[in-house]
């Protein structure tokens, strides 16, 4: 290693072989079915664009301008004019189809589920955007909603639209601390919430948490309680209404508000697991437009698909691909409340079974716990329903990729792993199912329309093979407009890198031989050995190739001598036990597979892994258990004894204990 481009990049040392073309019968009856969506699209991004907002959108205004770009901001369609629950609910209903399902609803406990039709969907919204009017929302203040997964919360967000109030939907898993400083960041006025919500067989208290934060927020004034459980929550008479109250009485038509294309449609924090939490600003008819076409295309929707992305609503795959994607395309989907593995870990099995689910969206972290399960639990239940797969939310392992569409997907349904962040709005590097031969483990290429380049710490392009700073190069209507009130943290975070052309991801990855993209995890998980720089997605990849692994987190703990070296903490399948032959087994195995410099120093079992509660590995932890430092804030984790417990094992591996 030497010259500094060379130092600046990632090396790339993975190389996966297998390649998965589309299956015949998939690819005749495929929405995308010609690859001229990819030469228009190059040829005139923007014409491409219009053409799509004409097709996806009813307007109000039609609008004459596309894109306007004064580098780092840009608009589309800024003087059409449109309101998104209209798009997402009236027009269905007045073409006829408000019989159609909106949403399968799951409850966690078994013996509820509920279906929502359009039609349905549109009198609920109208009666909360009436009663949000009646206690004195207007277009352009903002609205919280904490809530679990229950029909009523797309309700809140649609109500919100139709009325032109931005919401910030914040997990329901979230604490009080984090709720408040949301509500706080973006001002809220108003705050939805239920009384309690169901995770895996116990009750989660909504509404006390939400009382702590709205007494921690001083700008909400009133909350709108959802009745859910039914059990006696604290109350404000002064503050507090039921929903159902609250809309009673209300009429069940409401006019809704005419938003300017660039009205903004929400705020959503993302989950930043250091810095305060940066509020992602997204706009009405760009971004609808965005997760609406990527998810006809790329998920493939027909008239009679029916879909689960079974994401949490309170994420961004949520917003894009539960709430506004689906229902801009009259989409019948499943909403389920609860978690994957209540009452056991066949739970999204049977609801695929019960409902002919055609299209399935997750994260890698989930199919990683399904092959940790094992394969009788989907052999329990009847799967030929499926006819798509997809990922979403970190880098996939090649081996979790082919478990899952082995296993899952009956070697017959292509798997799209989706790449895209809070900030891009929808999927930006993607398959087209019908047209792209996968490689397990790859996002493949870019969707039509969008121009990402891979960069060294200069910014010129890396060679081929080699691993870089991902960006891209040319707006699309999805991006993120700015971060709420803070426009300059928008343009130093992501903007100053590389200049304002030029949109910074903070990702790195590599394009193979055949222009394929590999995403190799976030610029500060690379590890330094030597002056190598290896990509913590690799060294993981390999060890979950090995046949005791389930996952695996690899990390850098400084070294004097070598700048960094790798550990590695790893999750055991079911029938294997932790024991230092393993370890050293295993060390070995990422030395052979992908050279001496990748050997981990050491190989730390656990019973689990710190992680966020959307499912990502939490690494500044993992860095402070590797080095053995205190560790830093643990409230955003779902489990914090995970970390206790893989401290004192690092203690011992690595000579610290006692
Ligand atoms: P979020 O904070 O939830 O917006 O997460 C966005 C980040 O998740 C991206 O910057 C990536 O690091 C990661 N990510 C999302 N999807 C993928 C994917 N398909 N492959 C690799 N990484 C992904």
């Amino acid at each position: 290693m030497g010259t500094e481009s060379t130092e600046a990049a990632i090396e790339a040392l993975l190389d996966e072989q297998r390649t998965f073309p589309p299956p015949d019968e998939f690819a005749s009856r495929a929405i995308v079915a010609d690859d001229s969506v990819y030469r228009r699209a190059e040829e005139d991004p923007e014409g491409f664009w219009r053409g799509l907002a004409d097709e996806f959108l009813d307007w109000l205004t039609e609008p004459t301008k596309g894109l306007e770009w004064d580098p780092p901001h840009c608009t589309w369609f800024a003087d059409g004019e449109l309101n998104v629950a209209a798009n997402c609910l009236d027009r269905h209903v007045e073409a006829g189809r408000g019989d159609r399902v909106a949403y399968h609803w799951v409850g966690e406990p078994e013996s509820e589920s509920a279906d929502l039709t359009y039609g349905e969907m549109l009198r609920e919204v109208s009666r909360l955007a009436n009663a949000l009017r009646t206690l004195g929302v207007s277009k352009g203040d903002r609205v919280g909603i904490y809530m679990g997964m229950v029909p009523e919360l797309p309700i809140a967000m649609l109500a919100c639209a139709r009325i032109g109030a931005p919401h910030v939907v914040v997990f329901g898993g979230f604490s009080s601390e984090s709720l408040a400083e949301r509500l706080r960041d973006s001002g809220a006025r108003l705050l939805i919430t239920q009384d309690e919500g169901w995770r895996k067989g116990g009750k989660v208290p909504l509404k006390v948490n939400a009382d702590a934060a709205a007494d921690a927020a001083p700008t909400v004034e009133r909350l709108v309680v959802f009745r859910r459980t039914g059990d006696e929550v604290p109350w404000n008479d002064d503050r507090d209404v039921w929903w159902h109250d609250a809309v009673a009485g209300e009429p069940d038509e409401c006019e809704p508000e005419r938003m300017g294309a660039e009205d903004t449609l929400y705020l959503l924090h993302t989950s930043g697991t250091t810095a305060k939490p940066k509020g992602v600003q997204h706009t009405s008819a760009g971004y609808l437009l965005h997760a609406a076409v990527t998810h006809k295309w790329i998920f493939d929707i027909h008239d009679d698909t029916i879909w689960w992305c079974a994401a949490d609503v309170g994420w961004v795959t949520g917003h894009s691909y539960i709430v506004y994607g689906p229902l801009c395309n009259g989409t019948t989907s499943v909403l389920y409340e609860g978690d994957p593995a209540y009452p056991d870990w066949d739970r999204h099995w049977e609801i695929v079974e019960r409902y002919q689910v055609n299209s399935y969206y997750t994260a890698p972290t989930l199919i990683r716990s399904f092959v940790k399960m094992g394969e009788d639990y989907p052999a329990r239940h009847d799967l030929s329903s499926l006819r798509l797969l997809g990922t979403v939310g970190e880098p996939i392992n090649p081996e979790a990729w082919v478990w899952y569409w082995k296993v899952i997907g009956g070697e017959r349904c292509p798997v799209v792993d989706t790449w895209w962040q809070t900030e891009t709005g929808g999927i930006l590097i993607t398959p087209l199912p019908g047209l792209t031969t996968l490689k397990p483990g790859s996002a493949t290429v870019p969707f039509p329309g969008i121009k990402p380049a891979i960069l060294d710490e200069q910014g010129n392009p890396v060679p081929q093979g080699q691993g870089g700073f991902l960006t891209v190069k040319h707006p699309w209507p999805g991006m993120f407009r700015t971060l709420w009130e803070d426009d300059e943290r928008y343009v130093s975070n992501y903007f100053s890198k590389y200049g304002p052309e030029t949109y910074f991801t903070g990702d790195g990855a590599k394009q193979d031989s055949d222009g394929y993209y590999w995403l190799m995890g976030r610029i500060d998980d690379v590890i330094n050995v030597a002056g190598h720089r290896l990509s913590t997605t690799e060294i993981e990849s390999t060890l979950v190739e090995h046949e005791a692994v389930a996952e695996a987190a690899a990390t850098g703990a400084a070294d004097p001598e070598r700048g960094q070296r790798i550990v590695c903490f790893v999750l055991l399948k079911g029938g294997y036990e932790p024991s230092d032959e393993l370890a050293e087994e295993l060390r070995q195995f990422v030395a052979a597979k992908i050279g001496k410099i990748a050997r981990p120093a050491a190989v730390l079992f656990g019973d689990d892994l710190p992680k966020t509660r959307s499912g990502k590995i939490m690494r500044r932890l993992l860095k402070d258990i590797a080095e053995g430092h205190e560790l830093g804030d643990t409230t955003t984790l779902r489990d914090a004894a995970v970390v206790d417990d893989l401290k004192q094992k690092a203690d011992v591996a690595l000579g610290r204990a006692g």
